[in-house]
C-alpha cells in the first residue's frame, strides 16, 4: 500500500467541504502512517500558515448572491438521505442535520486516513473505479470518505476562528450538516505518490484525470467542476467524487450535464 505524505493527512482531515484547495504538503517525501490519528478533530488542525492560498483557488461564490432557494416542492425532492438521488448544497442542509448512514463500510483499497468508511454501494464503487485504474498503470488513493456532523462542527469552527469571519470559512468549509462528506456518498482520491492531495494541481494528474474520464462507469461523478461554483457553491476540486449511480452518472456524460443540480433540475446553490 502507497500512502500519501503526512502532511496531506492532516490537511485531509482538516478540510471540511474540500472546498478549498489545501496548500501545498510540507513534506515532500512520502511516509508510512502507521498510528491512527488521535480522536479529536481539532488536535489536527493545520497552523495558521497552513491556510489555503488565496491565488490557487477559483473565484469563491460570493456571500451576497441573491439567487433565491428552493421552493418548497423542490426542496423535497431529492432530500432522503439513505438515497442515491440526494442532493446536499448550501440551500439543501441535510434532515436530520446530524443524519448518520445507518450502514458504512471500509473499501478495500489503498487508504491514507483511517476516515475512509463508505455506504456499501460508494465502497464497491470506488473498488471498481480504483481496480480498474491500477489495471491501466495509474494509482489511486483513497484520502477522506464519511466525515460525521461532529468532525465537520470541529472543522468549521477551526475555518471560522482563522478567518475570524463566518462568511470568509463559508468559502472553504461546509457547514455541519450541508457536507456531502457526511452522506458516506462522497470521497476524496489523491494519486498514489501523493502528487498534489488535495490541491489545485491534481487535476492535472494522470490520476485525476484517469478519474474524471471513468467516473461515470463506476457510478460516480466529480461532484464541484471546475467553473460551476455559481451552481454548486464550491471552487473546483479535482479529487472530490459522489456516487449517484450508474444510470444517472451516464446519463448526465451523455448529455455533457456537469452539476447535479442542473440534472435533477433544482436551483443553484451559491451561498447559505
Ligand atoms: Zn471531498
Amino acid at each position: 500500500m502507497r500512502l500519501v505524505p503526512g502532511a496531506a493527512m492532516v490537511l485531509l482531515l482538516a478540510l471540511s467541504a474540500c472546498s478549498a484547495p489545501a496548500p501545498e504538503p510540507a513534506a515532500a517525501t512520502p511516509r508510512s502512517i502507521t498510528a491512527a490519528p488521535p480522536p479529536d478533530a481539532a488536535a489536527e488542525i493545520p497552523s495558521p500558515g497552513d491556510l489555503p492560498a488565496p491565488a490557487q483557488r477559483e473565484p469563491a461564490p460570493a456571500a451576497s448572491d441573491a439567487a433565491p432557494g428552493p421552493t418548497p416542492a423542490a426542496a423535497a425532492r431529492h432530500a432522503d438521505p439513505g438515497a442515491v438521488d440526494l442532493v446536499v448544497n448550501k440551500r439543501r442542509p441535510l434532515v436530520p442535520l446530524d443524519y448518520v448512514p445507518a450502514d458504512l463500510r471500509l473499501p478495500e483499497v489503498a487508504t491514507a486516513t483511517d476516515r475512509a468508511l463508505l455506504r456499501p454501494d460508494t465502497a464497491t464503487a470506488v473498488e471498481g473505479m480504483f481496480a480498474a485504474a491500477a489495471a491501466e498503470g495509474v494509482g489511486l488513493v483513497l484520502v477522506s470518505g464519511y466525515r460525521s456532523f461532529a468532525d465537520q462542527d470541529s472543522t468549521y469552527t477551526y475555518w471560522v476562528g482563522e478567518y475570524g469571519d463566518p462568511a470568509a470559512a463559508d468559502t472553504v468549509s461546509a457547514r455541519p450538516g450541508y457536507s456531502e462528506h457526511q452522506t458516506g456518498l462522497a470521497f476524496d482520491i489523491g494519486q498514489a505518490d501523493g502528487a498534489c492531495t488535495l490541491v489545485l494541481c491534481f487535476r492535472d494528474t494522470p490520476a485525476a484525470q484517469w478519474a474524471a474520464e471513468h467516473a461515470a462507469d463506476f457510478g460516480l461523478i466529480l461532484r464541484y467542476p471546475l467553473g460551476f461554483h455559481e451552481i454548486t457553491g464550491f471552487s473546483a476540486e479535482s479529487w472530490h467524487f459522489r456516487y449517484v449511480g450508474r444510470d444517472v452518472a451516464l446519463a448526465m456524460k451523455a448529455a455533457g450535464t456537469q452539476t447535479l443540480e442542473e440534472h435533477y433540475g433544482l436551483p443553484a446553490a451559491p451561498s447559505y
